[in-house]
């Protein structure tokens, strides 16, 4: 049996903190979400280890690495209302609703959105809130939103989510119709979007209105 909390303390180190993620509140998140409750049973021994791992419907959890870059990106407060798409399996909403004050999280797929309630819940994440549907369209209900996360790639500039951000807002995302795509960062100023470059990942088809056609 693997002593879980060494091995997260040991992925901080040495998949975190030495490769360059010194955020304090981050790293602290990323200490305590028990990311073992978030993978599938198979798994669970491989939860710590530096990769992305297979949830259910062909999916994935991602590297905590990208977990915690893409978290440290949109600089979190702990007032801030944030929204995901892409739930998968629950992690980074946990970790999300560790640093601020309310978490949305949509995810297309039910059968993925009921395992992330069950494993949000058993943690104890009550700032949680989930629904099954296309996150492209986002969450009109509760706009503008602090930050927006999306952790599936995209394959334009999310345009209504953009909408939904708050101006001074921060929003992170893959980008692109390769299978590997850059990582964007977005502010946004009035009604314009300041867009950076920040890296390059491999996250799986954001698939909606406002992303790649469903071939399912
Ligand atoms: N954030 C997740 C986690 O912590 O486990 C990992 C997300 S996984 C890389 C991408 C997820 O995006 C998949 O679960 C997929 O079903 C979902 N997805 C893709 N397109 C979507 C859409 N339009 N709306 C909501 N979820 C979507």
């Amino acid at each position: 049996m693997l002593n879980y909390r060494l091995s997260r303390e040991e992925m901080v180190l040495t998949q975190l903190e030495r490769r360059g993620i010194h955020d304090e509140r981050v790293l602290n998140a990323m200490r305590k979400v028990k990311r073992h409750h978030f993978v599938e049973p198979a798994f669970r021994d491989r939860a710590y280890d530096d990769t992305p791992l297979p949830i259910d419907e062909g999916q994935t959890i991602s590297q905590p690495y990208v977990v915690a870059r893409m978290t440290g990106l949109l600089e979190i407060q702990p007032t801030d209302k944030a929204l995901e798409i892409g739930t998968g399996s629950g992690y980074q909403a946990a970790v999300l609703a560790e640093l601020c004050h309310k978490v949305f999280s949509i995810e297309r797929h039910m059968n993925l959105l009921q395992k992330a309630r069950q494993a949000l819940d058993e943690q104890g994440y009550a700032n949680v809130v989930l629904k099954q549907g296309d996150g492209t369209i986002g969450w009109a209900e509760f706009a503008p939103f602090d930050k927006i996360i999306i952790t599936a790639a995209a394959p334009k500039f999310p345009k209504t989510l953009f909408s939904q951000l708050k101006d001074g807002g921060l929003m992170v995302f893959p980008m692109g119709e390769k299978r590997t795509q850059d990582l964007v960062l977005v502010q946004r100023s009035g009604e314009e979007a300041m867009m950076k470059e920040v890296g390059q990942v491999a996250f799986v088809p954001l698939v909606g209105r406002e992303g790649w056609p469903n071939s399912t």
